[in-house]
């Protein structure tokens, strides 16, 4: 009926009453003496009453906290405490609303920010694999899985090295667990050819050991740093050669050649070649940076085809007869003006007959043609020259690249990567066919000035 707390004030209470009304029945007169006992008995039935009520309200509001309580603890957020008029209790009940509104705020902003680190984790390009003490995987993001070619519900619970399959980062990621050491490291996941960056990092968690792995995909900037060497390596041997040629005719003159005119005359002209051979590498160089840098404009205008083809043809035509080559040209006449800066364009054309020319022995073809295809215009520069090797295709619109058998040749490499820029910047495509021994088709795509359906 009563609430402990109810009891611990109320029996001192009714004790206290009890010994001053037996004091006071003590010294009155005897036939006050029922009185005195009549109101003893009204005055501790009031206390015992009021106690009954205000302990029901207690005992009434304690199980409602209760019952919200573990409502809240279900994870039911919006569970409060009804508000009561004049019951004594309104603010205990509006404190623990608030607590409760507070508490729920709380776990709003912490399940946000686990969904937005959850976001954040799955589209980073880094891989992140949280690997516990047993060695399992704990989590995994998509990149991580991607990297390793397996799926996020297969990985979770396997062991890392199950997972990962490399010898150096199963070692590195044992060793960050058992001796809570960080390290980073380089690694190249040799079936899936590519490298990665990864960092292990020790996560302290109570008396275990945790490992965080993140991995960094470096394989574009691996093959950067190739290009970047085989362009240095490139560049020396381009210009070493001229500059050893340059060398050699200067002291043949120093030595005597000069006091011999038409000696002397042939070695000047040698030495004029030598130094336009450089001029060119110099000026191809600083025409790619322009491109690459977008410092050259490119200014797109409706430009009729034969105004693209015909006149970079011409200029290279004695060129190929010299090399007693054919050299064809096949425009259909239905075809629809392009969007192009028509000098840019030229010079793409007069690069790839240039190359045809170059690499197409004495009494091959060289055909140019054109065709609607696909909504572009394409254009291709056929020769029945040496071709192109599988190995070296895919790689002669980087930057220097030469292949080997042109190495001895002239020429410096760039031309297609200048190629490349151009005709990106006017939005189209380029790219080349080549059986080798049997020759190579150059193909590239300009868009028409006005979309034709
Ligand atoms: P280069 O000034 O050396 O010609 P390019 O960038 O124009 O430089 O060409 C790069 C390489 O691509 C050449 O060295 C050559 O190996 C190859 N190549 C380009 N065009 C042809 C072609 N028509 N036939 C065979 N190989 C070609």
């Amino acid at each position: 009926m009563f609430t402990p707390v109810v009891w611990r004030y109320v029996l001192p209470f009714i004790a206290v009453v009890l010994i001053m009304m037996a004091g006071i029945a003590a010294v009155a007169p005897s036939h006050l003496r029922l009185a005195v006992a009549l109101v003893t008995l009204i005055q501790v039935l009031c206390i015992v009453t009021m106690a009954i009520l205000i302990s029901r309200q207690h005992v009434y509001l304690m199980q409602r906290v209760a019952r919200v309580m573990q409502r809240l603890a279900g994870g039911d957020g919006e569970a409060r405490l009804l508000p009561e008029r004049h019951s004594g209790v309104e603010q205990y009940v509006d404190a623990f609303n608030k607590a409760a509104e507070h508490l729920q705020h709380q776990l709003q902003v912490a399940a946000q920010q686990c969904v937005d680190r959850a976001a954040v984790l799955e589209h980073i390009s880094e891989g992140v694999i949280l690997v516990n003490e047993e060695g399992c995987i704990e989590f995994l993001n998509r990149a991580a899985a991607h990297m390793f070619d397996t799926e996020i519900t297969d990985a979770l619970g396997k062991t890392f090295a199950q997972v990962v399959r490399d010898h150096t980062l199963i070692e590195h990621e044992r060793s960050c667990r058992g001796r809570a050491t960080e390290s980073t490291l380089g690694v190249e996941i040799d079936q899936r050819g590519i490298a990665l960056r990864a960092s292990l990092i020790p996560l302290q968690r109570k008396e275990r050991i945790h490992c965080l792995v993140v991995l960094q995909d470096v394989t574009h900037l691996r093959h950067l740093q190739t290009v970047r060497r085989d362009f240095i390596s490139n560049v020396s041997h381009e210009l070493r050669t001229p500059l050893a040629s340059l060398k050699a005719l200067v002291d043949t003159l120093r030595d005597g050649a000069l006091d011999d005119p038409p000696a002397a005359r042939r070695f000047l002209d040698r030495i004029e070649a030598e130094v336009d051979t450089m001029t060119q590498i110099v000026e191809e160089l600083l025409e790619l940076s322009r491109t690459e840098s977008g410092r050259v404009p490119i200014r797109l205008a409706p430009t009729k085809l034969a105004d693209i083809v015909l006149p970079a043809v011409e200029r290279l035509r004695a060129q190929a007869e010299r090399a007693g080559l054919e050299l064809t040209v096949h425009l259909p006449d239905d075809l629809p003006a392009v969007l192009a800066d028509a000098e840019r364009a030229r010079q793409v054309v007069g690069n790839l007959v240039h190359n045809a020319i170059k690499f197409t022995p004495k009494g091959g073809k060289i055909t140019l043609w054109a065709e609607w295809h696909d909504n572009e215009v394409l254009l291709a520069v056929q020769d029945t020259g040496v071709g192109i090797s599988n190995e070296d295709l895919p790689r002669i619109f980087e930057r220097f690249y030469k292949a080997d058998r042109a190495r001895s040749g002239g020429g410096t490499g760039l031309g297609l990567a200048i190629a490349r820029h151009i005709v990106q910047s006017h939005g189209g495509r380029i790219w080349a066919e080549s059986v080798e021994g049997s020759g190579s088709t150059f193909f590239f795509t300009l868009l028409p000035a006005e979309n034709i359906a």
